[in-house]
């Protein structure tokens, strides 16, 4: 084998290692910047050249920093720590210079993906109000509606439960930025697809998934951290 050869085998090696060490870790936390399209689309087309993290008014948009990551450098949005605010004006695509963001004229066009409520760490499934999420979404009462019903087995207590509206929520990560549990009980999936059953894996990792001892992921799931402030 000759030297280039040798250096492309070894390149190519550290390239699938990289690969293979982040697919192995947690499910990724963030989401693209609306107007984004898949991922092999949007890396296809995304020079990172930062222009859409400058325009964005409200510093939601970060650069992926991560050795290990593939997409380093990068735009991405950690909806935890801040949401997109959903700009009327879409400063961030307007500013993107290869159609990496594209095709979102308005607020309603916005699919960064969908939130996905983790029913077995929700309060508002345990029987307590919160509601916060709810309060949150900017699209309240179309993206996000509460579900009065009956506590299943007590026909004495009822449960407020948020729900979601696949069809309407854009993903914008309001409700998980607010969420009031210390490992947030809402998520954003950015595949539709993958919505069925998302948080199935994390509650049998976490041992919340057994109705035999609901006491035990009532308190590992931070029923009294409930106390993240509901102000902008
Ligand atoms: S819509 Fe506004 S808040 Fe959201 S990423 Fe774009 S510029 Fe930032
Ligand atoms: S992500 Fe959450 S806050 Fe945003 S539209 Fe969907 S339900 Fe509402
Ligand atoms: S803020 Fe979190 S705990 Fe409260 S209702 Fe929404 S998902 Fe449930």
């Amino acid at each position: 084998m000759g030297l280039s050869a040798f250096a492309k085998a070894i390149a190519g090696g550290i390239i699938g290692f990289q690969a293979v060490m982040y697919a192995m870790r947690e499910p990724q936390t963030f989401i693209r910047p609306p107007g984004a399209k898949d991922d092999s689309d949007f890396l296809a087309r995304c020079v990172r050249c930062g222009k859409c993290l400058e325009a964005c008014p409200y510093e939601s948009i970060r650069m992926v920093k991560d050795p290990l990551d593939p997409s380093s450098g990068t735009p991405c949005i950690s909806v935890r720590e801040k949401a997109c605010r959903m700009c009327e004006d879409l400063p961030c695509v307007k500013a993107c210079p290869t159609g990496a963001l594209r095709d979102c004229e308005e607020r309603e066009d916005i699919r960064m993906g969908i939130a996905v409520i983790n029913e077995r760490t929700c309060l508002s499934y345990k029987g307590m109000r919160c509601e916060v999420c709810y309060r949150a979404c900017p699209l309240l009462d179309r993206a996000i509606a509460i579900d009065y019903r009956m506590r299943e087995g007590d026909d004495r207590h009822s449960v407020f439960a948020p729900v979601i509206d696949p069809e309407v929520c854009t993903g914008c990560g309001w409700c998980v930025e607010r969420c009031v549990t210390d490992e947030p009980a809402i998520a954003i999936v950015r595949d539709k697809a993958d919505a069925e059953g998302y948080w199935d894996v994390y509650n049998v990792e976490h041992g919340y998934a057994s109705d035999e001892d609901p006491a035990a992921w009532s308190a590992a799931s931070g029923t009294a951290a409930a106390t993240k402030a509901f102000s902008e």
